[in-house]
């Protein structure tokens, strides 16, 4: 596919942050495929995004059955179980897909994730952490 943001995108893992991740890129009007492994999840979240599948992410042939190849993007949103999110990033980078964006719980996990062939890393607990400080500081500077 080509690169465009408009292009659809693939959510793998829908706690919080891939299902928040999920709805927004959906209200910007970008099509998302998203997958869980948790039928509950995926039932809940079914008529809000555009395509929702219950899978194994870590199965080639379940991501292979859902069209995930043809898609240029990705997320592996997949904190806890970190060897669910090793090996589905590591398939998809084995489907060559363009853009892998994946979530890592600690700088282990985000390093094991970039040499594996993660196009990008995201630490959302440390980057949110970072940015409410700045907050909290920019706050702070109106009362001094
Ligand atoms: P958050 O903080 O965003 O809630 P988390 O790190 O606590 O995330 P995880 O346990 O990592 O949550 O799981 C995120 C989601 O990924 C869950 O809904 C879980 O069912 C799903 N998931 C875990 N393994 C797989 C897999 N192999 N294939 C698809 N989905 C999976």
């Amino acid at each position: 596919m080509a690169d465009t943001n408009a292009d659809p995108v693939v959510v793998i893992g829908l706690g919080r942050f891939g299902t928040s991740l999920a709805l927004e890129l959906v209200r910007r009007g970008t099509e998302v495929l998203a997958i869980d492994t948790r039928p509950k999840v995926t039932q809940a979240l079914a008529g809000h995004i555009t395509h929702i599948a219950t899978a194994d992410a870590t199965d080639m042939e379940a991501l292979r059955q859902l069209g995930v190849p043809d898609f240029y993007r990705a997320v592996v949103a997949i904190g806890s179980d970190i060897e669910a999110s090793i090996l589905t990033t590591s398939l998809l980078v084995e489907l060559e897909i363009d853009d892998i964006w994946a979530k890592a719980v600690s700088n282990q996990h985000g390093r094991i994730l970039s040499r594996i062939g993660a196009h990008h890393v995201v630490f959302p607990e440390h980057d949110m952490g970072e940015r409410v400080a700045h907050l909290v500081s920019g706050r702070m500077l109106d009362y001094m």
